[in-house]
């Protein structure tokens, strides 16, 4: 899948990306640091960014990309904002890392727990990081072993919870569906034994599933909204479901890494009304840098060393100048609760487009959106429909392939694959809307042709 899916005109212009993706594989698996940069679901070569600022990315070519991915959400401000760009300097004049303590951390805990309601926060390093402290914790304050999360959710790829996950591994090369749990080469059956799996949206079957076996469970950890199997909205059903796991006294956990100060300075869980027992975060927490973090009730969280039993440390944790970058963040995001307006607005806006532009090219499409988060399923159904990771399985991902390429060509860098989410910034306006949906409605004629 690469000539046919990659115009001409843009492989004889990419000559820089190509190179550097020539050494990046010979030196690195894969040529790249996380899999679905490589373009395998969606053909051709990846390109290479050489700088990025406000709604643009720069390729190593001189191309200038509108960005949909916003490094897969932190970004929710756009690139370079310079708030961010002014703490992070700020705290580079005095030292990138000390391993002790220092005031960036209690800041933005403070923060952190004064916007979102949990009562003690834990900083790591990555979403990863966040997700697997916060099972260890659930299953050292419960002192049970077997944890309960959802097909096609994505929690980061620690062991126990690479089991029927989403994101990179919904495609493989071949662009196919990936396999039955475990996800990955690698996690033993015995770790994956330990996971068991409910479908996404169905509250009969976690009823089920909790009334066998929920003695058992520490923790059920689910996408409060998916957006790792291409956004999926929960079911006010659902949503209780998942409120009556602590009949069992197992523990809720949210996992808003992706949500989390994207859909409300609240996240998801805001939005939702949701009151879980621990949330987990990434992403727009660190405003660009590495940064993850897990909080919840003090009861809860006090199992965490050195206040209790249950280990966790970083030599990284709580850096200086990541804390900054998450702070400025949050900061302006609270300052300007308008920004959620204009994202809700732009989002919207951009998912009519679609939709009409499909239907005018007689594409099959079905677009499901929450806040600033968006997906365009190439399938046969009614706009919002698509509510599990069966459901968004059946998309025709060489359709989206071919229309992801279209839309590179025309200088739009959507998300490369067909079960991820696009995140939109607080840097996209009126020209980057009507420039995005210019560029996708051609992308539909060309596909409605059958080119
Ligand atoms: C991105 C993501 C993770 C993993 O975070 P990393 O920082 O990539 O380790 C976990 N959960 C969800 C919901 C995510 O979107």
């Amino acid at each position: 899948m690469t000539s046919e899916t990659s115009p001409p005109a843009t492989q004889a212009s990419t000559a820089q990306s190509q190179a550097l993706f020539s050494r990046a594989q010979r030196v690195t698996p894969g040529g790249v640091n996380s899999p679905v940069r490589a373009f395998k679901s969606v053909g051709g070569s990846p390109r290479f960014i050489r700088e990025a600022h406000g709604a643009y990315l720069t390729d190593a070519d001189g191309h200038r990309l509108l960005d949909y991915i916003g490094s897969w959400g932190p970004m929710i401000l756009g690139h370079d904002h310079p708030a961010v760009r002014e703490a992070v300097a700020d705290a580079l004049s005095r030292g990138t890392s000390y391993g002790a303590p220092g005031e960036g951390e209690v800041r933005l805990a403070e923060t952190v727990t004064r916007l979102t309601g949990v009562e003690r926060v834990r900083f790591v390093n990555s979403g990863t990081e966040a997700t697997m402290s916060a099972l260890r914790l659930a299953r050292g304050a419960t002192a049970r072993k077997f944890i309960v999360k959802f097909r096609g959710n994505y929690h980061g790829h620690a062991d126990g919870l690479l089991v029927e996950a989403g994101s990179g591994l919904m495609t493989n090369a071949e662009g196919h569906l990936g396999r039955a749990a475990p996800s990955s080469a690698g996690v033993p059956e015995e770790y994956a034994a330990l996971t068991l799996v409910s479908e996404y949206n169905d509250p009969v079957a976690l009823d089920a599933l909790m009334a066998e076996r929920g003695h058992e469970v520490a923790a059920v950890i689910f996408e409060p909204v998916v957006g790792n199997a291409g956004v999926l909205i929960p079911t006010p059903n659902f949503l209780a479901a998942l409120h009556r796991v602590r009949e069992h006294g197992t523990l809720l956990i949210a996992d808003e890494v992706m949500t989390g100060f994207r859909l409300s300075l609240r996240g998801a869980t805001g939005l939702l009304g949701l009151t879980p027992d621990l949330i987990c975060w990434g992403k727009i927490i660190g405003g660009g840098l590495p940064v993850g973090a897990y909080g919840g009730r003090a009861d809860v969280m006090n199992y965490v060393s050195p206040q209790g039993p249950v280990y966790q440390a970083g030599t990284l944790s709580g850096n200086p100048l990541a804390m900054a970058a998450g702070l400025a963040t949050l900061q302006v995001l609270e300052n300007e609760p308008a920004l959620y307006v204009k994202l809700e607005s732009y989002t919207a806006q951009l998912a009519g487009g679609l939709s009409a532009a499909a239907r005018e090219a007689g594409v099959p499409l079905s677009v499901n959106r929450v806040g600033s988060m968006l997906t365009a399923f190439h399938q046969d159904a009614p706009d919002g429909s698509i509510r599990t990771y069966t459901d968004a399985a059946r998309s025709d991902t060489a359709a989206f392939a071919r229309w992801f390429q279209q839309m590179l060509a025309g200088g739009v860098y959507w998300a490369p694959s067909q079960f991820e989410s696009i995140f939109v910034s607080a840097a996209h306006g009126e020209a980057e809307l009507s420039r995005t949906l210019d560029v996708a409605r051609a992308a539909y004629l060309h596909l409605g042709r059958g080119a």
